[in-house]
């Protein structure tokens, strides 16, 4: 059962098509490197679709009616977008559901300080990455600092060319004979992992000699910039919330520009072709739904997690607001009868490393959207196993549409394993699948995409959405 490769069934139409989309994800994926960010722009993109706040709806007691496109937000971090259809939403939504939050570095909540005539910010590893990706290369510092006297400031720092970047240090490989025994986890430890921002100090031209060698200039200098340029102090970063991510933006990758490599493309990669897919649905029979989950990658806790009730009350408001709310049990009903992708990414096949993959069973670049019947570890513990009835549902709907697409496990039986958010929306009743797009080097600083496979998930994407 060999999947065909995509890109040899492509028109050049098809071509121009692909290629253009990969330009607009890129722009996206370049300027959405967190959480906020994400929602931040996808807000910016659905009010320019026409899409009305939820809030306001509610606010000025206007009816919503089929075709009306309306989304809500939670705490700036998760976001869910509907296009109500002509058929009543207890009868079940479909909903695409990704997570917009990656691997990172957060900076601790005490983090400044110096070490002879070095200031580093002290971090906490987010998500399961590999620690000694992360060093000797150009960071960025993005999120927000919150204030005591209610407002924030927004930091964005090492993405413009002309800002400054930051570095997490590794040892010469000339002094590295001891660390080179260390196992690769142990390599460079979760408390090495410390940002370096600054080496200048500051001389104010007042201080003794004895006080120069005291106060700890080249930290007091840094908080001097913070304060000048951010109006920010020390005690601030407290209530911040700051994400050291890779610097710079998504780039093509290859000669032949076939494949993106980006950062935070698990799960932005599924989110952005969600998020495009939603946008061009209009007049749907069934409702359309485009979820934007936080904090799967630390298991989807949290006010703004997927186990929140943030996305079932947003149903609630919205069904009320179009007259279909009468009873705690048409929500219920609108749950249990929904339709969901967990649009997650996959592994991609990688020659380097092909014995952890199971050839039949594993995701290729370029062979389109791939679907995981089921994900977890160790006897597919913590899956949520879709049926093979929903199974035979897809490749109805994806085969209609003529959409690439292919099956996979992550590995090979027992060479590991992961989750996603299907099972938590399971828990309503509701049929769900993982489908998503297929990446290398997951997890990574920088990750790489095929743009056929891009091209296929939103073809993908919109086709379910439709799909009565
Ligand atoms: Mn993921
Ligand atoms: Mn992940």
């Amino acid at each position: 059962m060999e999947r065909r490769n995509a890109w040899l069934s492509y028109t050049e139409e098809e071509r121009k098509e692909l290629f253009a989309l990969s330009e607009d994800y890129k722009k996206f994926l370049s300027a959405a490197k967190t959480e906020r960010e994400f929602v931040t722009e996808s807000v910016k993109a659905a009010k320019k679709a026409g899409y009305q706040e939820l809030g306001e709806v509610i606010r000025s007691g206007k009816k919503l009616s089929a075709g009306d496109r309306v989304y809500a937000t939670w705490y700036g971090k998760t976001m869910a977008m509907f296009v109500i259809g002509t058929e009543p939403m207890a009868e079940g939504m479909n909903i695409l559901g990704a997570h917009i939050d990656s691997p990172r570095l957060d900076l601790k909540q005490n983090p400044l300080y110096e070490d002879t005539d070095q200031a580093l910010l002290d971090t906490h590893y987010y998500g399961g990455i590999k620690k000694y990706q992360w060093t000797a290369m150009p960071l960025a510092l993005h999120g927000v600092i919150a204030k005591k006297d209610g407002t924030s400031v927004t930091v964005r720092i090492g993405e413009d060319p002309s800002d400054p970047v930051f570095m997490v240090s590794d040892l010469l490989p000339h002094l590295g004979a001891e660390q080179m025994k260390k196992k690769a986890s142990e390599f460079i430890e979760g408390e090495d992992l410390n940002v370096l921002v600054g080496s200048e100090p500051l001389i104010t031209g007042d201080e003794t000699d004895e006080e120069k060698k005291d106060k700890e200039a080249v930290k007091a200098n840094i908080l001097r910039i913070l304060e000048e340029q951010y109006g920010v102090e020390e005690e601030d970063f407290l209530s911040a919330e700051i994400e050291v991510v890779p610097a710079g933006p998504a780039r093509d990758l290859g000669f032949d520009r076939s494949m993106v490599i980006g950062y935070g493309q698990d799960d932005r990669i599924c989110a952005y072709t969600s998020l495009a897919a939603q946008l061009m649905v209009e007049h749907p029979k069934r409702t359309a739904v485009c979820l934007l989950v936080d904090k799967e990658e630390i298991g989807s806790v949290g006010a703004t997690g997927a186990h929140s009730h943030f996305f079932e009350n947003a149903v609630a408001e919205v069904m009320n607001c179009a007259g279909q709310y009468h009873s705690e049990l048409d929500v219920r009903r609108a749950m249990s009868y929904s339709r969901m992708l967990s649009s997650d990414v996959s592994a991609a096949y990688d020659p380097n490393y092909s014995s952890v993959s199971e050839k039949k069973n594993c995701a290729y670049f370029g062979r389109g959207l791939v679907f995981n019947k089921y994900t977890g570890a160790r006897g597919k513990s913590g899956s949520n196993d879709a049926s093979a009835e929903y199974m035979a549902l897809m490749r109805r709907i994806f085969d209609e549409s003529n959409v690439a697409w292919q099956t996979a496990e992550l590995g090979k039986v027992d060479a590991g394993g992961g989750g996603t958010i299907a099972y938590i929306s399971a828990n309503y009743g509701m049929n769900v699948i993982d489908s998503g797009i297929a990446i290398l080097n997951m997890h990574a600083p920088w990750e790489a995409a095929s743009k056929a496979d891009i091209y296929e998930g939103r073809k993908g994407y919109l086709a379910f959405l439709l799909y009565d």
